[in-house]
């Protein structure tokens, strides 16, 4: 059975898609530690990220470092946090975190509430500055 992440990369469940190649992609997260919490993931369906090839992990984090750069660009922040968890979905994912402090990384905070027309606006933004890759 495909996964959650499967049906939302073939279009079957709805997204907000910031980034896509033939390999990966990249949506907003439903419940965003911080505006501009993304998700990156494999085309490829597999469960535990250390089950990936050792050239696609290293493709995948090309892709999220692309990814990231958009965020930034787009969301001002210290830096851009990665973080791989994994134990709610089991298709592999990189969730990308604009932070402006340590503790914008921890998943036990309040999520945001954000609205459809806020969602597409960060999709958006961070979409027009993704260069590629
Ligand atoms: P993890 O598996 O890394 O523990 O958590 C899965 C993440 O995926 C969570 O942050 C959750 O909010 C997000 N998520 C779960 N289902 C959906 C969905 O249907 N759409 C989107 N955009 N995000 C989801």
């Amino acid at each position: 059975m495909a996964t959650i992440f499967s049906k939302i990369i073939a279009g079957e469940i709805p997204s907000y898609k910031v980034a896509e190649d033939d390999k990966f992609y990249a949506f907003l997260d439903i419940n965003p530690l911080v505006k501009g919490h993304t998700l990156v993931v494999p085309k490829r369906e597999v469960d535990y990220i250390y089950d990936l090839t050792d050239e696609e992990l290293a493709a995948m984090h090309v892709f999220a470092k692309h990814v990231a750069l958009a965020i930034q660009k787009a969301f001002p922040c210290r830096k851009v946090g990665e973080a791989v968890i994994g134990l709610e979905v089991p298709h592999a994912h990189i969730h990308l975190i604009p932070m402006q402090k340590e503790s914008d990384m921890l998943f036990s905070n309040p999520k945001l509430k954000l609205d459809d027309a806020e969602f597409k606006a960060i999709a958006e933004a961070i979409n027009k500055a993704w260069e590629g890759k």
